[in-house]
């Protein structure tokens, strides 16, 4: 059996390694040029799904590398008003284990976790433009350099807009969610950390402020320092051996992202690149604390970055064939719950399970698919109306009406104050913050892993 997958992201990768791992030919197809392009530095948060997927699918060695270039554990949840006055904080669990943790992950470090000993099974600049089903059972996919390629089965990995689900799936939607976000990257210095508070240092924060403005703080610092030397000795061997550090520009950074419903924002915003659309988010959050609007002045222009937020309607369930789909490219939804990516990767276990029984014999192919997407559109359908629900990514949140906008900012405010307060509501709040650990039900190893 032979498996193309088009899409060489969190899920598509983590699929790669998997059915490597269990014997099955596989070849991966991404639009980027290198494995240098494509480098997004921002954070990516892996739960134990994520965590537990990549276990499942990586080699060992490179799940150990995975582990020792993740950033600093957050130690607390905050949150602050935008003149930086605290309404909460809660203290998160002290993640140790390597998969019943939370990790915080620099999306550029995991894409070079995810490519290390894939030179062979990657092949780079192949833009898919469409599919062929024959009649013998295989599929062709066909790239914008006129160039193709026939396996057994096309796995759509292709993100959110999957030109494989277009064609595919014709009648699924994703829609826009109603928000504009801009996303800023700061160099950690001792002048920029002076700047937050010492809770918004060691965690996650999220900013609640007036007009309708959201933010999300976060501190991500790297076991390397900034020449790229191990800070620990204990990982230095691990991380000296490790190609993907020469391909990765991760430094020590504070992400700081502002978003709010379209209507808050110029509306020529997403096509605002660099020193303006700095200047677009200064201008937004006008009436913000000064240390805040000095971390976005402080911010890399080139790494500054816009986005319209999307999400996904639920698809009625299709007849499978030899094609099938994971992660964005089916359930695309928005970032409130920070499960998207984790999502991705229970796709891609579940689907790496499915597809070896079949390699194997012990099923045949259509009803592998077929069992992978009666349990994947359920759950990956639920996170997607979750996600929509939470940390006001929907345009729809009452946070942005002008009548009902101020009344739900002290909901929200007030909420979050009398939780942190109260320990039983505390307790409640960190147990619904990891509802998710453990939902995948997937056993520890894969069979024929
Ligand atoms: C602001 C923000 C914050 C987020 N935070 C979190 C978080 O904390 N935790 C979390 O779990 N998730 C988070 N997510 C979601 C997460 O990033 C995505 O859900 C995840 O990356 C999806 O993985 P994927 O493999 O499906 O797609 P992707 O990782 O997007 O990969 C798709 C790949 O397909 C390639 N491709 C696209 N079109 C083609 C084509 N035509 N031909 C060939 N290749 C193609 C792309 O280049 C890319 O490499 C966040 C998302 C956003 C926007």
């Amino acid at each position: 059996m032979h498996v193309i997958v088009i899409g060489g992201g969190t899920g598509g990768m983590c699929l790669a390694h998997g059915l490597r791992k269990a014997g099955v030919s596989v070849a991966v197809y991404e639009r980027y040029g290198s494995r240098s392009d494509g480098l997004y530095g921002y954070r990516v948060g892996i739960d134990p799904t994520g965590n537990s997927a990549l276990r499942r699918c990586l080699p060992p060695e490179l799940f150990r590398t995975f582990v020792a270039t993740c950033a600093r554990t957050p130690r607390h949840f905050n949150v602050f008003t935008q003149k930086l006055r605290r309404t909460a904080t809660f203290p998160l669990r002290d993640d140790r284990d390597a998969v019943d943790s939370e990790r915080s992950v620099s999306r550029a470090t995991l894409r070079q976790v995810l490519f290390t000993g894939m030179d062979d099974v990657v092949h780079y600049g192949k833009v898919f433009t469409h599919f062929e089903q024959h009649d013998d059972g295989t599929v062709t996919a066909y790239f914008a350099d006129g160039t193709s390629a026939t396996g057994d089965v096309l796995v759509a990995a292709d993100g959110t807009r999957s030109a494989v689900r277009r064609q595919y799936l014709p009648h699924s939607e994703v829609k826009d969610a109603g928000i504009t976000a801009i996303a800023t990257r700061t160099p950690l210095t001792p002048q920029t950390r002076a700047l937050l508070p010492e809770e918004a240092r060691n965690g996650i924060s999220l900013i609640f402020g007036t007009k309708g403005l959201i933010g999300m703080v976060h501190v991500m610092e790297f076991p390397w320092d900034a020449d790229g030397r191990p800070k620990d000795p204990a990982d230095a061997a691990l991380l000296d051996a490790w190609s993907g550090l020469q391909y990765d520009n991760s430094r020590d950074y504070i992400n700081l992202s502002v978003w709010s419903s379209h209507d808050r924002f110029p509306a020529d915003t997403t096509e605002r690149r660099g020193a303006e659309l700095i200047r677009t988010a200064l201008q937004v959050c006008d009436n913000w604390h000064p240390g805040l609007r000095r971390i976005f002045e402080l911010s890399d222009p080139e790494a500054a970055f816009p986005m319209r937020i999307a999400t996904s309607e639920p698809v009625e369930m299709w007849r499978p064939t030899n094609i099938t789909l994971l992660g964005d490219a089916i359930h695309t939804m928005t970032p409130g719950q920070g499960v998207g990516a984790n999502t991705a990767l229970r796709d891609a276990a579940l689907l790496c399970r499915e597809l070896a029984s079949a390699a194997r014999g012990d099923k045949p192919l259509l009803t592998a698919i077929g069992d992978y997407e009666a349990e994947m559109v359920p759950y990956g359908f639920a996170r997607v109306a979750d996600s929509l629900d939470n940390n006001g990514t929907s345009g729809d949140d009452p946070l942005y009406k002008p009548l009902t906008g101020r009344l739900a900012l002290f909901a929200a405010r007030t909420y979050f104050s009398l939780t942190s307060r109260i320990p039983a509501a505390r307790r409640k709040f960190l147990d619904d913050l990891y509802a998710y650990r453990g939902a995948d039900g997937l056993p520890d190893e894969l069979p024929g892993a």
